[in-house]
């Protein structure tokens, strides 16, 4: 049980950072819930108080420094500690040929997936090392660590690799504070993501492979659950997980041992 937590979860408006909110409270954990849509955040802070938990909705942009200074400092004054960072907020942007894709479009999902990161460590850092027994938790993907025949999705992956490397840097500059840092990777999970991707020609960056049994092995093929990766992402922050630090958990039913 976290009953005696204060966790936050960017992105938690739906999909994977709404299940991780959920999961935390019924583990009993105060959750703020972080996202650009505030009635997103504030349903999903109702649901956790449906639970018997507290919930707090924040609204703010992860890539807006000024906007994350003002929801931290909400948390912060509300709470006066934090002991669980999820930073989950990320967009799959624009899938396209390196040719075709425009600066402006890979700059976009740079700013949120990897400047977003950096902005919620940044600020919120000060207030984990406070508390006993830290923990973050970053929300990257089996795409730039273990899988790359995603086409086009050269600006996402290359996100979510770096994402993986500032969990390893992370892990020993913050372990002497007594805080964890893990990269948590889903495979293809059934999630709103894939209605806010656009992609454009993707067949010219394609090399063409088919899977006639799925390539999802152990659900013979279905997306994940969001749930399936809210597990995980609170056994990361449990006390159960205190020794482990610094890895990539790859929660995608063998997807990337495939593909
Ligand atoms: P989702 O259902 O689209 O949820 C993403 C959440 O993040 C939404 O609440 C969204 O709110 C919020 N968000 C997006 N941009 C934001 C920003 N700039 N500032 C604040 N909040 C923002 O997607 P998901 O599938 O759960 O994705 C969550 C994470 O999992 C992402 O980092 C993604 O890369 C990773 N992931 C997903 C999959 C998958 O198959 N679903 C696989 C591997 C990794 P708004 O809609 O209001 O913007």
């Amino acid at each position: 049980m976290l009953h005696d937590k204060v966790v936050l979860v960017t992105g938690a408006g739906s999909g994977i950072g709404r299940a991780s909110a959920l999961a935390f409270a019924r583990q009993g954990a105060t959750v703020a819930v972080l996202s650009r849509t505030g009635d997103e955040v504030s349903r999903v802070a109702e649901e956790i108080q449906g639970l018997g938990a507290r919930g707090v909705p924040l609204v703010a942009d992860v890539a807006d420094e000024g906007l994350m200074r003002k929801a931290i400092a909400t948390l912060a004054d509300s709470f006066g500690r934090l002991d669980v960072v999820v930073a989950n907020a990320g967009i799959n942007g624009v899938w396209a040929p390196i040719d075709e894709l425009q600066p402006a479009e890979w700059d976009r999902t740079i700013e949120v997936n990897l400047r977003g990161t950096y902005l919620t460590l940044h600020l919120t850092v000060p207030l984990l090392r406070k508390s006993a027994a830290g923990a973050i938790v970053i929300i990257s993907s089996i795409n730039g660590t273990r899988t790359f025949t995603t086409a086009g999705a050269v600006a996402y992956s290359a996100t979510k690799a770096a994402q993986l490397a500032m969990a390893q840097q992370l892990a020993l500059e913050l372990g002497k504070d007594g805080i964890t840092v893990n990269a948590l990777c889903p495979g293809a999970i059934d999630t709103e993501i894939d209605q806010n991707t656009e992609r454009r020609h993707t067949e010219d960056a394609a090399i063409p492979v088919i899977w006639p049994e799925g390539d999802i092995p152990v659900t013979h093929g279905k997306p994940g659950l969001p749930e399936d990766v809210a597990d995980a992402v609170v056994f990361l922050a449990s006390p159960a997980a205190r020794h482990i630090t610094g890895i990539p958990l790859w929660v995608d039913g063998g997807q990337s041992l495939l593909r």
